[in-house]
Parts: structure tokens; C-alpha cells; sequence
């Protein structure tokens, strides 16, 4: 998947803002902010959409959303939004699945 530049973000082939990461995460900035904060927590293993997941996932999904609650509580944000676009007729851009975490404060 090396044509992938979240698996190339992952990989740290290509810069990017990491603010956290762990051995299946990665959170970085998008590069077109939508709020004052905006990052995007990412699992570092390489499923396209979230219309790929299968069971197996369950576990990397909900952990997914719970590194939401440990970014807020790191960057000291009291709410925010979480949105997943899924595939090109649901505004994915990016072909590898991604959870954006918008803030109206950076804490
Ligand atoms: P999607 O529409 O796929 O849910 O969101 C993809 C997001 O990735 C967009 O908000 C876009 O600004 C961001 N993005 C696209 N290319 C890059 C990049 O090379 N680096 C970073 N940090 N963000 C990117
Ligand atoms: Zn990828």
C-alpha cells in the first residue's frame, strides 16, 4: 500500500503533525483544518473503508473511538465532534480509514 500517504504517514515516509502514537495508532493533523483543531486518528494497519471492516475489526474500531476520550483528555478539550466520511459517495477522500476529531478550542 505504499501509494497510500496515510500508510506513508504511518510509516513516517511522509511529514506530518503526529500529536500521538501508539503500536496501531496514529493521530496527526489534517492539513486543511476544519476547526481549530482537527486532527485524525488513524489506524496504522492499511482497511479502506469502513465498509472493508469485518468482525475482526470490532476491537480496532471501538479502541478507535476511545482514543478520541484520551486525545481530549491530553489536548484538555472539554467536547468535539467526531465524524467518518465512508467511501467517495459519503465525501471519503482518502482511501484508508480515518476517524476526524474536530474541536473548537485547542485546548
Ligand atoms: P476524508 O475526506 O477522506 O474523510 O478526509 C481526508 C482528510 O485528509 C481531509 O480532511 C484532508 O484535508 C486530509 N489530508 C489529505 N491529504 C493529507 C496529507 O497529505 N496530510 C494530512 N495531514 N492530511 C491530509
Ligand atoms: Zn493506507
Amino acid at each position: 500500500m505504499m501509494e497510500c500517504i496515510f500508510c506513508k504517514i504511518a510509516q513516517k515516509e511522509t511529514p506530518s503533525d503526529i500529536s500521538y502514537e501508539d503500536e496501531r495508532f496514529v493521530v496527526f493533523s489534517d492539513i486543511r483544518p476544519k476547526a481549530p483543531l482537527h486532527l485524525l486518528i488513524t489506524p496504522k494497519k492499511h482497511i479502506p473503508t469502513l465498509l472493508e471492516t469485518k468482525e475482526e475489526h470490532k476491537e480496532l474500531l471501538g479502541e478507535m473511538i476511545l482514543l478520541a476520550r484520551t486525545i481530549a483528555q491530553v489536548k484538555k478539550v472539554n467536547g468535539f465532534k467526531l465524524q467518518m466520511n465512508v467511501g467517495k459517495e459519503g465525501g471519503q477522500e482518502i482511501d484508508h480509514l480515518h476517524l476526524h476529531f474536530l474541536a473548537q478550542s485547542r485546548g
